[in-house]
């Protein structure tokens, strides 16, 4: 009995012809024609203004603090329950995140709690919308209007998902996708940042190109690049933007079994869950999701620990994810925690489990995962 991994990778049946090309093409740095096709792909399933390709979800963010201009002296809100680079790309700028607790139900920042955390300092609110399940934005987007605050959406998991039938990632003035190996759409290490404003977009190119108007000069606008803002390099190599094509191309392939396999879990699972006083994944009815978590929430942390040793024994990898950032080493240390803690996220994290959930798991596999689950007892 081989066992089921937690994770595998989908590779897209184009995949190797794109990169082959792309190899050979005469751009193989960023500005290539699958670069200018990814990103035109992900404006047309977003509907974003402008789509800016970068090395990662975590440069995108790191490119909004710059773009944003955040730095000593600011708060930027980020919730406690979300992977470290929600917070850290602040901290890089000197900026303080203050950490909000999340809801019990869909795990999402908790919108009631938001407005307690606001100073006069507060620059930013961040949302990560956790599973691709869509946080409260009517809330959230009144509130950052009615204090002046940048709205950042975190989407890392959310490509494909919508509040109100408005996708993920275009609420905020910028919005961060990743095309890490582990997300729903990936080329290994890649991402894009989903930017509103038509300023902000040009200063986004030139920023993620070293500080130089390098884009407009391929483009014939300039005949010379120069130097002309502050940058880094976060420009996605062309080879990276063909897988990233060829992944895009078979989205609604990856979705439908994705999707598949989650509604498998969510049924199977039901009867199982109301016995033994497991939670399930809550989506709201305004929200529609790109089926990224499948995860569970187990009574306590031996329970949790037991089931995912009964899975293992069973072979099955099962894991858990987040570790609260406000009460990480790093999170302590340069972070602020709202007014009222983050007791929510602090038991959640103890009792999450995720369940295999990828386009290439087999039909007999998730049977087994389903039986595995089942044939386990809270005590
Ligand atoms: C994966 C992930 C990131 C980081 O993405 P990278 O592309 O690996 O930098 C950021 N935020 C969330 C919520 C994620 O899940």
């Amino acid at each position: 009995m081989t066992a089921i991994p937690y994770h595998r990778a989908f590779v897209a049946e184009n995949q190797l012809g794109h990169v082959t090309e792309a190899m050979y093409g005469e751009l193989s740095s960023g500005y290539g024609p699958f670069g200018e096709r990814a990103a035109r792909l992900l404006r047309e399933m977003t509907g974003a203004g402008h789509v800016v390709l970068t090395t990662s979800a975590t440069t995108a963010l790191d490119l909004s603090a710059l773009l944003l201009g955040v730095g000593p002296g600011d708060e930027v809100i980020v919730p406690s329950y979300t992977f470290v680079s929600s917070a850290s790309v602040w901290v890089l700028r000197g900026a303080v995140p203050v950490f909000v607790d999340c809801r019990p139900d869909t795990l999402n920042i908790d919108e009631e709690l938001i407005e307690a955390a606001i100073t006069g300092r507060t620059r930013a609110i961040v949302v990560t919308h956790y599973a691709g399940v869509g946080c409260e934005m009517d809330r959230i987007t009144k509130l950052a209007e009615r204090y002046g605050l940048a709205l950042v959406e975190d989407n890392a998991h959310g490509l494909g998902g919508s509040y109100r039938d408005r996708p993920l990632g275009t609420f905020g003035r910028l919005g961060a996708l990743s095309f890490h190996v582990t997300k729903n759409v990936q080329c290994g290490e890649g991402g894009a940042l989903l930017v509103a404003e038509d300023a902000l977009a040009r200063r986004a190119e030139i920023i993620r190109e070293k500080g130089t108007n390098r884009r407009e000069f391929f483009r014939g606008q300039v005949d010379r690049y120069r130097w002309v803002e502050m940058g880094s390099n976060f420009m996605l190599a062309e080879p990276l933007a063909a897988q990233l094509v060829a992944q895009l191309e078979s989205f609604g392939e990856i979705q439908r079994r994705r999707q598949d396999v989650w509604r498998a879990y969510h049924e199977s699972l039901a009867a199982w869950a109301h016995d033994n006083g497991v939670a399930r994944p809550v989506v709201p009815p305004e929200c529609a999701h790109p089926a990224h978590i499948y995860h569970l929430l187990l009574p306590d942390m031996a329970n949790r620990q037991a089931l995912i040793a009964h899975l293992a024994g069973h072979g099955v990898q099962a894991v858990f994810h987040y570790f609260p950032l406000h009460s990480s080493p790093a999170g302590e240390r340069y972070g602020r925690t709202a007014p009222g803690g983050c007791p929510v996220a602090e038991s959640v994290a103890d009792r999450q489990v995720r369940l295999p959930l990828y386009p290439g798991l087999e039909e007999r596999e998730l049977r087994r995962v389903i039986d595995a689950v089942t044939s386990y007892r809270v005590s």
